[in-house]
Order: C-alpha cells, then structure tokens, then sequence
C-alpha cells in the first residue's frame, strides 16, 4: 500500500484484500484452487502468476499473500512467503540456495531442530558447514571460504542463553566472501532486530511464536528481495509442499495487528521482572540483554533498543531446584513455547536441549539449573510475585 505509513500503520493495514462485500475484517478464502473464466485465461496464468492471480493454494492464495504483504512490509523486504512452519522456512531458505559443493558458516547456538538441519541434512547431500561462536567476529572471519562459502545462518538473539550477534559486523564479513546471510530472527523479534537493515539478505521466522502470539497454530515465514523469493525460494517451496495454510495465514495477519503492542509490553514487563530477579541470592546468575550486567549490553541497546522479551536465569541447586521452582508456580506455565501472550517458564536441558551431548551444553550455557522465561501479558508485578513464589519453594 503506502511506502510512507510508519510501521504501526502497516500491520494494521498492509496487505489487506476485499472482496465485492466489503467485509471489514479480512476474510479467509479456504480454496484448494481457483476457476479460470476461458481456456486462454487458464493458460496466461500457468505462463506466469503475478498480483491477484492464483493457480493452486500451494502456490499461493489471497489469505496467505495478505500475510506475506503485511510481514515484508514490516520487515522492509520486497517480498515474503509463508510456510508451513518456521523450520519449513528455515529448510527452505538454506535448501533452496544451496548445493552440492558449497560452504556454510552457522553459529553454534541454534535452536534444535535449525541444528539437526545444518549437521544432518545438509552434509548428506554435500554440503560442509563450519560452527562457529556466534559472538566471536575473528571466527567467522577465520571460517569465511571467499567464493566457496555461500550462506551463513545465524539466530540474532540465542536460544536459550540469549546471546546476540552483531548483525552488521557478520554481514559485512559475509558479503566480503561473497555468501548470502540467512537470520533467525525469532528470539529477537520483527519488532526490536531490524536484521534487514542491518544487512541481512534473507530474514526466517517462525510465526508461532510472536507473531501469532496466542499459540495457536504453527507457521513460518521467509523475507527477502523479490528475485530470492520468487525465483529461489518459491520454486522450491510450491514444489515440496511447505506453504502456509489459509486458516493460519489469517490468524497471523491478525496476530500482526497487535504485535508491535504486545512485543513492547513484554519487553517492558521483561526489564522489570530481570531487574527483581537480578541479585536474588538463589540465583546464580540473571541474563538479560537489557541488564547492564550482560556481557553485550552495549550491542543490544544499540541493535535492538531493548533487551527483548526472554529472559534466563540459573537457580542455585540444579535440576532439582529448578524443578522446585517450576512446579511452585500458580501464573507462569511450565511449556516450550515462546512469545506468547501467556508467561511460560522451559527447563532446557531437560527439554528443548535433552538431546545435546553434555559438552554442547556447557558449550550453549546450558547448566542444570538454567530456566528459560518468556514473558507474556500478565501484569508484571503479578509476575514478579509468581516467580519469588517458585523461588521461595527452592
Ligand atoms: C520455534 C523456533 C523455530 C521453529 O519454528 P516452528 O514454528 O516450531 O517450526 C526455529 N527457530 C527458532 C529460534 C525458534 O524459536
């Protein structure tokens, strides 16, 4: 729509589709396929799709590119596709560019599921890839391969142990081999990690988490310039089978409308409940990048303007505390989603991390008394006694 509307107005706005009875609220066209009115019309279209033109819901469908439209507008990226879920959009956003041959620079922290990507799938089919400490700059320029190197992956903010990486620096070092930069841009959010504009060229989500915000349905969501997405990615997505469903597609759109609300208050509610944490004598540590105690304090002010909406903290004691912890709370729910507009508190080395060899663990900050909080809506004082509550049970 306009290019001038500040991004509050986008995600209100951008995308939306009308049909003849002008509903006000988008409606959601759950079509398998679409009716050509002559022959001609059938064949113009296979020839190539463009605008308001569909072929097949796997290809694409008026929901779906309403939500793709409103998130590149966010994003600030010509283009979108939705899929299916966020690792089907992280899958494709690495498979669909790479081949037999090439090179990948990732960083170590990643979510599980990103691993089992870049460690199993990937080498079968030939392609190597070096992990490196997201954080250290004179690693990924030591694994740089110049014209061999084709795509680095990383997750702007880790998951669990939330450390960032300096987006601007990594892409610098990556355009100077000639590779493209994937983000995960999950844990960070659209709202706060402008990885775009920090040079990222393509930008994953897994709209599950934030974007619906409500855990409703899985999705996923790969940003990027127009000739990526319709000439890269989209080949291989409508092919293989990937793509967002309709009815998800409208629960995202809709998501949308509030998310840079509800990112700003869990970001707020987020500050508040790591600074009642932070100096707990049952805690052995609070990690927070908005805290001035974390190490890149100074990065996450100036990359995100906020420390984000995650925070996670080690409790003195172990699994067995933690465990004490979790079980003694009456608000926070003991689950593994994130995002949400409900507190969840995860138990990653029992969870999300089990399958981890012990050393990868203590690699990714995963000790046995670590516990992951994403902050929801609640009122954050709610939450601050919530979490003293499980404390006082340690
Ligand atoms: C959840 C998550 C994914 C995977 O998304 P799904 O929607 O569960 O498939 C990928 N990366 C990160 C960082 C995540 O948190």
């Amino acid at each position: 729509m306009s290019k001038d509307w500040n991004r509050r107005t986008k995600l209100v706005h951008e995308g939306s589709r009308r049909s003849q009875y002008g509903e006000m609220a988008e409606a959601i066209f759950l079509t398998q396929g679409f009716v050509y009115p002559t022959a001609e019309a059938a064949e113009a279209r296979f020839l190539g799709i463009e605008g308001d033109e569909f072929i097949y819901a796997r290809y694409g469908n008026p929901t779906t590119r309403s939500f793709e439209e409103r998130i590149a507008a966010l994003e600030g990226t010509e283009d979108a596709f939705a899929t299916a879920s966020g690792m089907a959009a992280v899958n494709g956003a690495l498979v669909s560019m790479l081949r037999a041959g090439d090179h990948v620079v990732s960083a170590r922290a990643l979510f599980g599921s990103c691993l089992y990507i870049l460690e199993e799938v990937l080498g079968r089919f030939g392609v190597e890839v070096t992990f490196v400490d997201g954080a250290d700059l004179d690693q990924w320029r030591t694994a740089m391969r110049p014209g061999v190197t084709k795509a680095v992956f990383f997750e702007s903010m880790s998951n669990p142990a939330l450390e960032l990486v300096d987006i601007r620096a990594v892409c610098d070092i990556a355009h100077a081999a000639g590779a493209l930069v994937v983000v995960d841009n999950v844990f960070a959010t659209p709202i706060f990690s402008r990885a775009v504009e920090l040079g990222a060229d393509v930008v994953v989500y897994s709209t599950t988490k934030h974007i619906d915000g409500q855990g409703r349905a899985l999705g996923g969501v790969v940003c990027g310039t127009r000739d990526y997405i319709r000439k890269v990615l989209e080949p291989y997505m409508k092919h293989t089978g990937g793509s967002m469903s309709p009815f998800t597609s409208w629960i995202m759109l809709n998501g949308m409308v509030t998310l840079d609300l509800r990112c700003r208050a869990m970001a707020e509610s987020a500050l508040r409940v790591a600074q009642a944490l932070e100096g707990d004598a049952r805690l052995a540590s609070v990690i927070f990048p908005g805290l001035a105690s974390h190490p890149q304090h100074g990065l996450a002010v100036a990359q995100m303007g906020s420390g984000g909406t995650m925070i996670a903290f080690d409790i003195k004691g172990g699994k067995e505390a933690a465990f004490r912890f979790m079980n003694a709370l009456e608000i926070v729910r003991i689950s593994n989603n994130l995002g949400d507009a409900k507190s969840i508190a995860t138990h990653p080395a029992t969870t999300t991390h089990q399958r981890l060899p012990d050393t990868q663990k203590v690699l990714l900050g995963i000790t046995p008394g670590l516990i992951r909080l994403s902050i929801g809506l609640e009122d954050a004082d709610d939450l601050i006694a919530d979490l003293k509550r499980g404390l006082d049970a340690v």
